[in-house]
């Protein structure tokens, strides 16, 4: 196979896209995407707005995989003004490699760091696990939310990106789907702009797959953290992405088309219940960030541990 661009041999095919790209021509398939993720991001349904722009300070969730790596070296080489921001969550060495891999990765492309260590906050995970008798994943999630909130909004950062790609975003629609969750329906999308003790929040991998994202790190020789999670077996997520995988390899470009046309055309329908729900989000009496009860879910969970 050839590159459809400039007639050398193919590294990457992409049945989605219809072509195939050699290396050099493939990097330059993968900046395009993530310009035009970035440009016209809140352009579906919204109004044309850029997730963010040069003049902005941008916050990068690094967690050590693939996806945020690439995103970061990516903005980075784009020109854009980027920190990463990596929680340890103290999970034994799942998260010292994490950690090691992330801090390699900042020094090696001369990028700046913040670490912030759940062990040292009060919130190792193992800890939060063992005292909640419950599924970790949501309040771990919770946590990680809450802490790249607080850090962006802070330390003065205009917006805070994550490395969450189609297939992430298509797994959670479909879920959200799957329950006709109104609230979470009305606000998914690439773009959370900033509100009431909230920090604005982008995903500019929104238009590339984890194929697509796994070839460009293999191509920049990313090293990268993938030992999965321990706690985090079975989670149903990966069921969803089994049934899109399937999906896009009988119809490919199924994946894109599907989330381009909610965000078009589907996603203003729930905007009413995003209403309700911030309307009802008041102060945390204990840290001050927004939650719909008297005291948030990560300040809940502090007092736990303290018992
Ligand atoms: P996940 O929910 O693990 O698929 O992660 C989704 C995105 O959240 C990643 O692409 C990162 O941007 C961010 N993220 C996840 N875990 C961490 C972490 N421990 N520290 C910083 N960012 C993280
Ligand atoms: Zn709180």
């Amino acid at each position: 196979m050839k590159c459809k661009r400039c007639k050398a041999p193919a590294a990457v095919a992409l049945p989605s896209h219809n072509t195939a790209f050699c290396p050099g021509c493939y990097l330059d398939f993968f900046s395009r995407q993530v310009a035009k993720g970035i440009k016209d991001g809140a352009g579906c349904g919204f109004g044309k707005e850029p997730l963010f722009t040069q003049e902005n300070r941008i916050l990068v969730a690094v967690s050590g995989g693939k996806d945020s790596l690439a995103l970061m070296l990516e903005l980075s080489l784009q020109g854009y003004n980027v920190t990463g921001l990596h929680i340890d969550l103290a999970i034994g060495e799942s998260s010292r490699k994490a950690r090691e891999v992330v801090e390699r990765f900042c020094a090696l492309h001369s990028l700046s760091l913040r670490i912030v260590d759940m062990a040292a906050e009060g919130l190792p995970i193992p800890l939060v696990k063992e005292k909640l008798r419950r599924p970790i994943c949501s309040a771990c999630g919770k946590i990680k939310r809450h802490y790249f909130n607080r850090v962006a909004l802070e330390e003065g950062y205009d917006v805070l990106a994550t490395g969450h790609n189609l297939d992430d975003e298509i797994a959670r629609l479909f879920s959200n789907v799957l329950r006709w969750d109104h609230t979470y329906l009305g606000e998914q999308g690439p773009l959370l702009r900033a509100e009431n003790g909230f920090a604005r929040k982008v995903k500019p991998l929104w238009r590339l797959s984890e194929f697509e994202t796994a070839n460009y790190a293999f191509l920049r020789g990313i090293d990268h953290h993938s030992m999965p999670c321990p706690f985090s077996k079975g989670a149903s997520f990966n069921i969803h992405k089994k049934v899109w995988s399937d999906l896009e390899e009988a119809m490919p470009g199924r994946k894109l088309n599907f989330y381009l046309e909610f965000l078009e055309r589907g996603r203003s329908h729930f905007a009413p219940a995003c209403q309700k729900a911030e309307e009802a989000l008041g102060p945390c009496r204990r840290c001050g960030y927004p939650t719909s009860s008297e005291v948030c879910g990560v300040c809940r969970i502090k007092e736990a541990l303290a018992e």
